[in-house]
């Protein structure tokens, strides 16, 4: 569903020097496929997220979504940050909406569709609340929804669950799970956390950071049962 060729981007810093920070990526993704990207701060994860979300230009290669150039194709992709991306000035309700308003869906639908997903997160005690009223972990729920709503084909997360308590991110962990089997949605997820990524993950990709800065992205297929025995909570 989605082709990553040749993908090179250079930054260059306020000192005029170069950086590298990704040289030559190439990656298939298939549909419905749940990918974990993992590896040291700095490779360029975030980087390549954003670049296949179209909002930042790779300094060569492509992404193509079926067969077409993603940069017309940005309505099948959302996109969860690493920072929380709340509107300030619009409360928690409209923050989640904001995808399905851009889309045009009716006021009614959309408020509707917003409260179930705010509700999924935990978090529909807060629907008139503004954002800086909220905890960064709550913050991240409101635009976990917010992603989650708009229904997207690909979601592309970027730590999504990094800055949540055990509680929440265990469960949120096992509501992606199911609303990716449900939805044969694919999802390309960032994260830290080993573990994390072996109990979601189809295949996980490893970026590292060698000398030469030349990445490497070794593919692991895993076929395991998923279930968390020991995990109660
Ligand atoms: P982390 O795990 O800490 O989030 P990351 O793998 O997401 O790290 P990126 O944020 O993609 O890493 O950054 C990759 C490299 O590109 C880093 O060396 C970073 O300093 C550099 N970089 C990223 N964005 C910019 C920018 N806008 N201008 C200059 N350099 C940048
Ligand atoms: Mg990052």
């Amino acid at each position: 569903i989605l082709k990553i060729n040749g993908i090179h981007k250079k930054f260059i810093t306020e000192k005029g020097n170069e950086i590298d920070a990704l040289s030559g990526i190439d990656m298939t993704i298939h549909e419905n496929e749940l990918i974990c990207i993992l590896g040291p701060s700095g490779c360029g994860k975030s980087t390549l997220l954003r670049i296949i979300a179209g909002l930042e230009k790779p300094s060569s290669g492509e992404v193509y979504y079926k067969d077409k150039e993603i940069k017309k194709c940005h309505k099948e992709i959302g996109m969860v940050f690493q920072q929380y991306t709340l509107l300030p000035w619009r409360n928690i309700i409209e923050n989640v909406a904001l995808g399905l308003e851009i889309n045009g869906i009716d006021k009614k639908q959309r408020i509707e569709k917003a409260k179930e997903y705010l509700s999924l997160v935990g978090l529909d005690k807060f629907e008139a609340s503004f954002p800086y009223e909220l905890s960064g972990g709550m913050q991240q729920r409101v635009a976990i929804a917010r992603v989650l709503a708009n229904d997207s084909n690909i979601l592309l997360m970027d730590e999504p669950f990094g800055a949540l308590d055990a509680h929440t991110r265990v469960l949120l962990q096992r509501e992606l799970l199911g609303i990716w089997r449900k939805n044969k949605k694919t999802v390309l997820f960032v994260t830290h956390s080993v573990d994390e990524s072996i109990y979601l993950a189809d295949k996980i990709v490893v970026m590292s950071k060698s000398p030469g800065k030349v990445k490497k992205i070794i593919n692991v297929d895993m076929e395991r049962p998923r279930e968390r025995s020991n995990v109660e909570f």
